[in-house]
């Protein structure tokens, strides 16, 4: 940390005067004065006085997978920039090439990739195949996307339609039509009391299926593991129940992987395969580029055939080699240094850890998770299960001053600790980890 010599006073006064700060997440920063984050290694972060965090939501919103800092990473970028830094859009790199055929190693059945900017344009471009291949093979009529309550897929019009998360997307409509809402799969809050619960979820599609016209069925877009949502995994056999359902009405079948994939689960490189499906798309983000920006959406030659019919669906950036080299370098770490044994090893150490406090603690009402991606749900009361946002503010707000780690809430009730940190993670942050959230819980 050598930028603790410099005095970073102006670039604070300046950070507060002139950047757009408009996200609640931004207050996350706010308490520990100053919020600006000046340098970062490992999962460890420093704001510009020099004081030391261990950052638990890998920059807020799951993105820096392999960490803070990784000069292989940096090399990348330096060498493909002096090499070749732009041709064409995303066409004919070496980088570009390199990445997709690994990309597809990885992805059963699905080998064409297109790359995108972010993860709301790489879902904005499926929506976009799916209305185009209902205007060729169906005369416009099967045109309609299914979403999930408290899924998320990104901030454009097309993909704020599909928010399942309703106060994100008031004020911004008119929406246009064909966007329709399916209910969620979180069996903790459960919305039918059988005992498979992963195939009742599955069925409740089917009667919106039946309801819109299985004609009328273009796509149905989930998240294998939903994440700002309240990180919630679904029942065993929904996905597949899922995509039975959608199949059978002659639709295609989404993954959004974009937070959720590149191994952070541990068992598997995507979260769909911990369910036992293959996709028909799949659409990645955040963690592909490590920071960078970055997102793909992969599929079959067959339907990425049916998009290309001289419509010229074109970005300025997507893929551009740089971005490319870094996502080679990024699997390159997660293969090299095992990171997926390891994130599924720390996960079920922090999950075992939270059920032991839930123990103690009865604010703490669930603790799910797959690998290090998890979330701790607060309730006042494990009857009625309301919810506790209040304390889970005081919760990470305590976190951070007394104990220097970096969280943050999600769910739409508020009241969900997201934990999502670089897969740096040691076995000794986690234990650090568990011991500030029992003291944080204890002070109430
Ligand atoms: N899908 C999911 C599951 C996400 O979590 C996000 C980002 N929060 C997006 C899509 C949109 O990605 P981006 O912010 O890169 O547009």
């Amino acid at each position: 940390m050598n930028t603790m010599t410099n005095d970073l006073s102006g670039v604070v006064a300046a950070d507060r005067a002139h950047v757009w700060h408009h996200l609640s997440q931004h207050k996350q920063y706010e308490t520990v004065d100053p919020r600006v984050i000046v340098e970062g290694k490992g999962l460890r972060v420093w704001d510009a006085k020099g004081k030391e965090y261990i950052d638990a939501v890998s920059g807020a919103v799951w993105t820096v997978n392999v960490g803070y800092g990784r000069e292989s990473i940096a090399k990348a970028v330096a060498d493909q920039l002096v090499k070749m830094n732009y041709f064409a859009g995303s066409n004919g790199t070496v980088p570009g090439a390199l990445f997709a055929e690994k990309l597809i190693t990885k992805m059963p059945g699905l080998s064409r990739v297109y790359y995108s900017n972010s993860g709301s344009e790489a879902n904005e471009k499926v929506y976009k195949m799916v209305r185009q291949i209902s205007h060729r093979h169906h005369g416009g009529m099967k045109n309609k996307i299914l979403y999930r309550e408290r899924d998320y897929h990104g901030t454009t019009i097309g993909t704020l339609a599909t928010s399942g998360q309703a106060e994100r997307a008031k004020q911004y409509g008119p929406y246009p039509d064909g966007f329709v809402m399916v209910p969620h799969c979180l069996e903790y809050r459960k919305q039918w009391d059988v005992a498979n619960y992963g195939e009742r979820a599955a069925d409740a599609i089917e009667e919106v299926i039946l309801r819109e016209g299985a004609d009328t069925i273009g796509c149905l877009v989930l998240e294998p593991v939903t994440a700002g949502g309240g990180v919630i995994v679904p029942p065993k056999g929904y996905l597949a129940a899922a995509y039975a359902h959608v199949r059978k009405a002659g639709g295609l079948c989404l993954a959004d992987e974009v937070q959720v994939g590149f191994g952070r689960i541990g068992s598997h490189m995507w979260a769909f395969e911990a369910q036992g499906v293959v996709p028909d798309i799949v659409t990645l983000g955040k963690p592909i580029g490590n920071g960078h920006p970055m997102a793909a959406v992969i599929t079959t030659p067959a339907i990425a055939n049916a998009f290309a019919n001289g419509m010229e669906y074109f970005n300025t950036f997507g893929g551009n080699p740089v971005s490319a080299a870094i996502g080679l370098a990024v699997l390159d770490v997660i293969r090299d240094e095992r990171l997926m044994a390891h994130c599924q090893a720390m996960g079920e150490r922090l999950m075992d850890g939270a059920r032991e406090l839930a123990k103690r603690h009865e604010a703490i009402g669930d603790v799910r998770g797959l690998g290090l991606f998890n979330g701790i749900e607060l309730v006042q009361d494990r009857a009625t299960l309301a919810p506790a946002p209040d304390l889970l503010a005081r919760v990470i707000t305590r976190m951070k001053q007394d104990h220097q780690i970096l969280l943050s809430s999600e769910g739409p009730l508020h009241n969900v600790l997201k934990i999502k940190p670089p897969a740096a993670f040691s076995a000794a942050d986690c234990d650090r980890f568990l011991h500030g959230l029992d003291q944080a819980l204890a002070a109430g």
